[in-house]
């Protein structure tokens, strides 16, 4: 068991280090100027890298690929496309066992730069949203900020979602865990 877990543990170290590598390379030092001249960026991040989305996954396998595009708006806008995919196995509300999400992520950005005050018809448009930027567009960070923004709130299995699913569990399970428990051999 305890081999198993260090197994795990060090699989994951040379992931996390192959891919600091690669978070370094999807750092745009202008995003500005990425927009304006209609750059692509395309890549992959390992699950294992985005820290953020650990706490609400069953385990930290999988990968997300993703593609962003720089482009001008029809007023000049700096603005940014940034389309995801990849399945995320998030942990179920009610029995802890893997969900496996299909991420599908296609969004609009427009850069503004940091100190923009936006009014309130900006804010309330939403045909985009609005990235407030000083200069350096970390590309990883914002692909792992569109995934969580992305993912449902309370993701449960079809069968645990189901009305009564919750009494019958709770009802039965303290009862079924103490069996399993008391089975097992030290
Ligand atoms: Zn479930």
């Amino acid at each position: 068991m305890q081999h198993f877990v260090l197994t795990w543990k060090a699989k994951n170290n040379i992931i996390l280090r192959l891919s600091r590598n690669s978070l370094r390379l999807k750092t745009v030092s202008d995003g500005f100027a990425f927009a304006r001249d209609g750059r692509v960026l395309e890549g992959t991040l390992a699950v294992a890298e985005l820290f953020r989305l650990h706490d609400l996954l069953a385990e930290v396998t999988g990968s997300v690929d993703f593609r962003l595009q720089g482009f001008k708006g029809e007023r000049g806008q700096f603005m940014l496309r940034l389309e995801a995919a990849g399945v995320v196995p998030l942990a179920c509300q009610r029995c802890l066992e893997a969900i496996h999400f299909e991420l599908k992520i296609d969004s609009l950005l427009q850069l503004v730069p940091e100190s923009t005050e936006l009014s309130q018809e900006e804010l309330e448009d939403d045909t985009r949203d609005f990235l407030p930027l000083a200069g350096e567009l970390k590309v990883a960070e914002l692909v792992e900020d569109e995934i969580l923004l992305a993912l449902p709130v309370a993701p449960r299995h079809e069968k645990c979602g189901l009305p009564g699913a919750a009494d019958a569990g709770e009802r039965i399970n303290p009862f079924a865990a103490l069996a399993g428990l008391k089975g097992k051999p030290n």
